[in-house]
């Protein structure tokens, strides 16, 4: 298909939705090498593929992800339908696998419960560089020990994943967000030190200071940023709880002893609700203002708020959209794209058929593609170049009359007659 737009007429008729885009080429080969990758990587550590409907119900969110997180009050694309449900696209892919894991029973399984995700969220975001509307993840969750090896093999397995792809330039960030108790404590003192900085908030953060304080360290606004330090905010790690702490200092043990480096980053809070103790984040230096690759941490009880069982869990989200933008930031090449290994070219009419025949007798083995009218030599060439076919294959009478074909090496340029029957193994010996 030619792409290049100086080439293509486009017509302005019906384009995709806003914050959406169509994958297909170089764009959609990245993806699937990143899925695969992940696959690989992930199944290594006895994680099993579980797909979940895009479709849920909205408290699946509301609940799972929580109220006063952006992505349940600002992003999510909820509807009701005709039955009078209302159903959401899906903005992130742990709180479905948790409400599967809970349907499913998954919970007598050996624990940790490895699962791993791929597929479309949805977010109603302003759509920019790195940021879409409909993006892709590749997401891991381990559920049922509370264990900070597990935790760290969860965080390594991330850098796995970025290392598989042959990333180099990121960087991994770690930090812990404490119990519910310990946040509960740390916006109590959020609230008091910034009240008298009110005014001098951002919109939202006015909004955060009374739900959840917290959010304001997040904020991407300067005055809020300023605000923060001129309060001289302390960290949420002088609030934590012993056992909280011992929790990190293991998780940080376990990965020197793996040899992961990270940063460790005291003002990590991650965009949703439901993480406790361990959070994460790998970013990228050459993405500018979306710079996460990907994150997660550990989300022990969420499983309770779906309405199950209390239980422990970590997990990571990698937006495949940007880990695709860091691998061009980083002139790492696309998997090549299909390619036929010879094209076949007939140079009469009653050629057309015949190379219709021998190249479905080739394949599915061998990739073969083929002229449909018959060509000229030279033009024959110039096509199969087109296509990055390796070899190209004349049918003309001569060949008819000797039962063969004359192929052509276009890296080597020579040409040689080979027996019609003898093409597919000779092909398939090189
Ligand atoms: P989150 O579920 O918010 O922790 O996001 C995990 C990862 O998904 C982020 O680090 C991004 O790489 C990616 N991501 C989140 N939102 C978007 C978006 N709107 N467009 C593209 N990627 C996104």
């Amino acid at each position: 298909m030619n792409t290049d737009p100086a080439r293509v007429r486009l017509y302005p008729v019906i384009k995709a939705v806003r914050g959406t885009r169509d994958l297909f080429g170089e764009e959609l080969g990245y993806k699937r090498w990143i899925e695969a990758a992940a696959g690989q990587v992930l199944e290594a550590a006895g994680a099993q593929e579980i797909e979940t409907p895009i479709l849920e119900e909205a408290p699946v969110f509301e609940k799972g992800v929580g109220p006063t997180s952006d992505v349940v009050q600002k992003e999510m694309y909820a509807f009701t339908d005709r039955g009078g449900r209302r159903l959401v696209l899906r903005p992130e892919g742990t709180a479905g696998v948790m409400r599967a894991f809970l349907e499913h029973g998954m919970k007598v399984r050996p624990a940790p419960v490895k699962l791993y995700y791929r597929g479309p969220m949805f977010r109603a975001e302003r759509p920019q560089k790195g940021r879409y509307r409909q993006f892709y993840q590749v997401g891991y969750e381990a559920v049922g020990l509370s264990e900070p090896a597990v935790d760290a093999e969860a965080i390594a397995l991330l850098v796995d994943l970025m290392k598989a792809l042959g990333l180099q330039r990121f960087v991994l960030k770690l930090g812990t967000v404490g119990d519910p108790e310990d946040r509960r404590r740390y916006n109590a003192y959020l609230r008091e030190v910034l009240l008298p900085h009110r005014e001098a908030l951002s919109e939202d953060s006015r909004v955060r200071l009374e739900r959840n304080p917290l959010r304001i360290l997040d904020s991407k606004d300067r005055g809020d940023q300023e605000v923060l330090a001129r309060a001289g905010v302390r960290p949420l790690f002088d609030f934590l709880s012993e056992a909280a702490k011992a929790h990190y200092r293991a998780v940080k043990g376990a990965l020197k002893a793996l040899g992961v480096a990270f940063e460790e980053d005291p003002r990590l809070v991650r965009g949703l609700d439901y993480y406790v103790r361990t959070a994460f984040e790998i970013h990228h230096p050459d993405l500018g203002a979306q710079a996460a690759l990907g994150g997660g941490g550990r989300y022990d009880g969420l499983t309770a708020l779906l309405g199950g069982p209390s239980l422990p869990g970590v997990g990571w989200a990698v937006g495949t959209d940007r880990v695709i933008l860091a691998l061009k930031a980083e002139a790492i090449p696309a998997p090549p794209g299909p390619a036929p290994l010879l094209y076949l070219v007939p140079l009469d009419a009653e050629a057309v058929v015949e190379a219709l025949v021998l190249a479905e007798s080739l394949r599915p083995r061998l990739p073969v593609e083929l002229a449909y009218t018959p060509r000229k030599p030279g033009k024959g060439i110039r096509e199969a170049e087109r296509r990055g076919a390796r070899y190209v294959g004349f049918l003309g009478e001569g060949e008819r009359a000797r039962g063969t074909i004359s192929v052509k090496d276009l890296v080597t340029g020579e040409q040689q007659e080979l027996p019609r029957e003898k093409l597919g193994s000779w092909l398939e010996a090189l």
